[in-house]
């Protein structure tokens, strides 16, 4: 078996990859990185999201596993004091594999045929720096809404827990095959008008985003951001593709969701 582990930078992340690194050598594991079977990321969920968008063009051959130097994380859920017995697990092989559902974003250029694809594991957000950002909501090819405000947050639902709670969407267990659409302070009187609840679409359902006032826009997929202009839609949907989660203990989803926002041990 393949493995690549990838580190936060600080010297406690550094320090645990190196002796993990060296634990899987010794059981006679190969470190690869460009062709891993297992990348585990040491960090938080940011170092995670970095690892996934590295890795993001094999994803059926990926699993994926987060050890957090920080506070508990969402991807980043083992614990550094887990690492020996974790080296065990990965050591013996098969392990368990879960899925997540992943964003697709479709972004097309008005000038020439330009397309560009993004998968996204949290979400995808469209802002601009020029006032409000105006679209033409489609969903499934009908006209939704006219959204005029701040910007739109599309979000997956392990991504429900990150930017999209901060909105006030919903959290959405990551079985279910869907992504939501959050407002970000939509402008609302007698002339506009929008939802305003999140609004959560199923599998097929695609969202396109057709840009009425030309703008220059912010469009983040995860913690990277992208500058556009002359964007002619934004489509979003579920992807065909999922992330893969090596799993070597339970740890449900409402746990995660419970200890990161809750309390640790109530
Ligand atoms: P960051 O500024 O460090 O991220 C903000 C926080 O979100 C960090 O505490 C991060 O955890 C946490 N986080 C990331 N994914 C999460 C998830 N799925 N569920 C719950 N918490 C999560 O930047 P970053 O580490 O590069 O992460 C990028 C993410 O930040 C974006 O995808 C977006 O979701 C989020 N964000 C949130 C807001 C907001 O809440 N207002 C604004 C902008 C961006 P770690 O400390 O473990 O990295
Ligand atoms: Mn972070």
């Amino acid at each position: 078996m393949k493995f690549k582990i990838i580190s936060k930078g600080d010297e406690r992340s550094n320090k645990i990859k190196a002796k993990m690194k060296q634990h899987l050598i010794d059981f006679d594991l190969l470190y690869d990185k460009e062709e891993p079977d297992l990348v585990i990321s040491v960090g938080g969920d940011g170092t995670f999201l970095e690892a996934f968008h590295r890795y993001n063009h094999r994803l059926s051959n990926t699993a994926f596993i987060g050890i957090h130097t920080g506070h508990l994380g969402f991807y980043a859920d083992y614990v550094p004091e887990e690492l020996e017995k974790l080296v065990i697990e990965i050591a013996k092989t098969p392990y368990q594999i879960v899925e997540y559902p992943l964003l697709e974003v479709i972004i097309r250029s008005k000038t020439g045929n330009k397309t560009d694809t993004y998968l996204a594991l949290n979400e995808a957000t469209i802002k601009t720096p020029e006032s409000s950002v105006v679209f033409d909501v489609e969903i499934r090819g009908e006209r939704f809404e006219t959204f005029r405000g701040d910007g739109l947050c599309i979000s997956t639902p392990s991504g429900s827990t990150a930017y999209n709670k901060a909105l006030g969407g919903g959290i959405i267990h990551p079985s279910l095959e869907a992504i939501q659409l959050t407002e970000m302070a939509s402008i609302n009187n007698r002339v506009f008008r929008t939802i305003g609840s999140p609004l959560i679409l199923p599998k097929h359902h695609t969202c396109l985003l057709k840009p009425i006032v030309d703008r220059s826009f912010f469009i983040t997929i995860d913690h990277i951001t992208h500058n556009y202009t002359n964007v002619k839609s934004i489509q979003c949907r579920v992807a065909k593709e999922k992330i893969r989660f090596a799993r070597f203990r339970p740890f449900p989803f409402w746990n995660r969701v419970r200890d990161s926002f809750i309390a640790d041990n109530n």
